[in-house]
């Protein structure tokens, strides 16, 4: 892409470690449409599953218990074709994503958001929240320790409180947010009744206002983004969320990686201002802000069960202290800029051999079988 023209982003909502039948599907529809992907996007439920000892590790029903298809990108016996973000979700290698908790690459090319993240793309500015909500763990520290208990499998994926303040923080415009699970409410802001028809089991919640992420619906009104992608429901969901200053954000929820259903979307992303063109990078790069976000509120982070209340989220929007925005102009001018290295990624463990994913995989109850050619 250059300069001044759109970005065109697929969007995935779970992925389900369904790798090669996703980017079959995207290079099956560059050929049949001649549209260019420049970058896919995955809501979660990922699955970066490098071997059988992070299956131990996540949160999954026996019958769908299977390595599928990240361990071969994480491997290098096959390359990720499009530069790939992904955010968690409720069944994620739970050890694995705690490795890293602040973004990285999870295997060549295929970049993970982390707990909480923000990054640029081509002048698209990508802010993220792993996990789903759950009330019990919200102001829980992260205590969870190897080997996880049954419960610990569960929390580590619940998004908490510190999380959400430090995104809270983000003060400048957001192009794009991704959650797994719904801010709570978005159902009231696309066509319920037709949602009803399809999932009659959520009415009682959406009347009652229980379905969904409180937070995400905190951070959507602070932060206003552009868009805002979701998956975790299994069905394909717009919405137009008003905002009290007339701006606006479309949400989209899109469903599963499985044949026939709809699980991916292709957007063309207008980009704002040309002014921002001159800090374009066609390749995932930092955020500046985030950066200094991050080392602005290092205090909040809690390692044991329990923490302080933190200040009142919407009074103390505070932003990067102006020391942390300077150290953070500093630190990425000596390293040449915001680009995120291509080749820092670092394998950590073992990946699964064939004969063992072999193994694995055929028990899995997924039944997609690639794009119909
Ligand atoms: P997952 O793929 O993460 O295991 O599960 C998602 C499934 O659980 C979807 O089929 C979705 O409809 C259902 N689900 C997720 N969150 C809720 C919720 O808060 N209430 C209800 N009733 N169903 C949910
Ligand atoms: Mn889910």
């Amino acid at each position: 892409p250059t300069p001044g023209k759109k970005l065109t982003i697929a969007i995935e909502g779970c992925c389900h470690g369904e790798l090669d039948n996703i980017y079959g599907t995207l290079q099956h529809l560059e050929q049949k449409e001649g549209k260019k992907i420049d970058l896919l996007i995955s809501c979660g439920d990922f699955q970066a599953v490098r071997n059988l000892d992070d299956l131990e590790t996540m949160s999954c029903p026996v019958k769908y218990r299977a390595l599928n298809t990240f361990y071969k990108y994480y491997s290098g016996e096959a390359k990720a074709p499009y530069p790939t973000l992904f955010i968690g979700g409720n069944h994620e290698a739970a050890n694995y994503m705690w490795e890293l908790y602040y973004g990285g690459w999870a295997a060549p090319n295929i970049y993970f958001m982390g707990y909480t993240g923000c990054v640029k793309f081509g002048g698209v500015r990508i802010a993220g929240l792993s996990g789903t909500y759950s009330q019990a763990a919200y102001m829980r520290g992260h205590d969870e320790k190897l080997p996880y208990s049954e419960s610990s499998i569960r929390s580590m994926y619940h998004i908490r409180d510190f999380e959400v303040y430090r995104l809270m923080q983000i003060k400048q415009p957001v192009d794009i947010f991704l959650s797994h699970d719904w801010p709570t409410n978005i159902a009231n802001y696309g066509n319920k009744e037709q949602l009803l028809s399809r999932k009659q089991f959520l009415r009682s919640e959406i009347e009652d206002g229980s379905l969904g992420n409180p937070a995400g619906q905190q951070l959507m009104s602070a932060l206003q983004p552009r868009y805002w992608f979701s998956a975790h429901m299994h069905t394909k969901f717009p919405a137009i969320v008003p905002h009290s200053d007339s701006s606006i954000t479309r949400f989209l929820a899109l469903d599963k990686c499985l044949p026939g259903r709809d699980f991916l979307q292709v957007a063309v992303i207008p980009l704002i201002s040309s002014s921002v063109f001159q800090h374009i990078f066609w390749t995932i790069s930092y955020d500046e802000e985030w950066l200094a976000i991050m080392r602005s509120t290092h205090d909040v982070i809690n390692l044991d069960r329990r923490h302080q209340p933190l200040p009142g989220m919407g009074a103390l929007r505070k932003g990067a202290s102006e020391a942390d925005v300077k150290v953070v102009e500093e630190v990425l001018q000596q390293r040449g800029g915001a680009k995120i290295d291509p080749t820092a990624f670092v394998q950590t463990a073992r990946p699964a051999d064939a004969s063992a994913a072999a193994a694995s995989n055929s028990g899995s109850h997924t039944g997609f079988r690639g794009p119909k050619k």
